[in-house]
């Protein structure tokens, strides 16, 4: 992530809505792709940077789960949602009670997400149209309410955090802190993160984009990542009848990543976004000089070197280690395949 700034020079933070020091609102403006204050006149509101008259995202309006904004229409009518917004097909239901704050935490981790997207420049769609691929979430409980306006399951169904032709959903209760970090014990796994959720999902997403339908891409794949043809419900059983494979810390980021060939991707490519917004905030950081190379093996380098200072830290602190395992060769290999993945598709979107 990088630093952002107001107006009046104070530091702003990513999900900030409001300047500390100016006292002034301030949001994403959609034409200067940063966090900029409002200026408030007459005519509305428009970006203290560029001057774009602006709306507030309807879901920052009627809901303060936003922090985002988009360029006023010609013809006022109606709320408009932003870009990160606009992808949701369905929201919690908030006649639950605690729902808006899970909501507000979803929400903080998929504008997080995209933040990273687009500063790869990976595509991800309009969000807008009814395309049977098209990327979407939703974000559900297992149970509804009568009041609520998510309807779309029944009473007795369970709800699976996944993916699904680019439906990408998330099951609320991860939003919980305490059931999260349960769930991370329970399961053994080294961090479960909400922002680690949607890396992992968006992985799924991007392997039916850019591998799936390129003969050459899949080769390369199945070469690193093993045969994603081998049985999925099978894997999955096994996987939670017998666990990972014994010393699977030498060719796998994580023990999920061990399951099928796809969770691998998924885990891999999750630990790849990881990596770059790390080494981005560290880049941007004053207090710490790290020269970020050309290479990727490089910065892959610098990354564990810097995991080691910050779980060094975290154990100072009684935390849990930030990276919870080396970078064996093989995953070395699997993250440069993800790499090149992404700097051909970011650079076939023209970014
Ligand atoms: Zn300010
Ligand atoms: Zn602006
Ligand atoms: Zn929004
Ligand atoms: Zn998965």
């Amino acid at each position: 992530m990088k630093k952002f700034s107001c107006d009046c020079g104070n530091r702003l933070f990513f999900h900030n809505n409001h300047c500390l020091a100016c006292l002034r609102e301030v949001s994403w403006c959609p034409v200067c792709n940063t966090l900029t204050a409002f200026e408030v006149s007459e005519s509305g509101l428009s970006c203290a940077r560029c001057k774009s008259s602006l709306w507030k995202c309807a879901n920052r309006i009627n809901y303060e789960v936003c922090n985002r904004s988009v360029l006023a229409p010609e013809t006022p009518s109606g709320e408009l949602l932003c870009d990160c917004c606009v992808y949701n097909k369905t929201i919690p239901d908030l006649g639950e009670p605690g729902n808006l704050e899970r909501w507000r935490e979803l929400e903080k981790a998929k504008r997080q997400l995209f933040y990273g997207l687009n500063s790869l420049g990976l595509p991800h769609g309009p969000g807008i149209s009814d395309d049977a691929h098209g990327l979407s979430f939703h974000f559900k409980d297992d149970e509804t309410s009568p009041k609520a306006f998510w309807r779309s399951i029944g009473k007795k169904e369970r709800v699976f955090t996944g993916h699904d032709n680019g439906k990408i959903t998330i099951h609320v209760r991860e939003a919980d802190t305490v059931t999260r970090e349960k769930l991370r014990v329970d399961l053994g796994e080294g961090h479960r993160t909400l922002i680690g959720h949607f890396r992992h999902e968006i992985g799924h997403y991007y392997w039916d984009l850019l591998i799936g339908p390129n003969e050459e891409m899949l080769r390369g794949f199945v070469g690193l990542f093993g045969d994603h043809n081998a049985d999925y419900a099978e894997a999955l059983d096994r996987y939670y009848k017998e666990g990972a494979s014994a010393n699977w810390q030498n060719g796998f980021i994580s023990a999920y990543a061990t399951m099928h060939p796809w969770e691998d991707w998924a885990e891999t490519f999750a630990f790849y976004l990881n990596v770059v917004d790390v080494m981005e905030t560290v880049n941007c950081s004053e207090l710490i000089q790290m020269p970020v190379p050309g290479d990727f093996k490089g910065l892959i380098d610098l990354y564990a070197r810097f995991g080691i200072l910050m779980n060094e830290l975290n154990r100072a602190m009684g935390l849990i280690d930030f990276l919870p395992a080396v970078i064996p060769p093989t995953v070395l290999d699997k993250l440069e395949f993800v790499h090149a993945v992404v700097e051909k598709a970011s650079s076939t979107n023209g970014a």
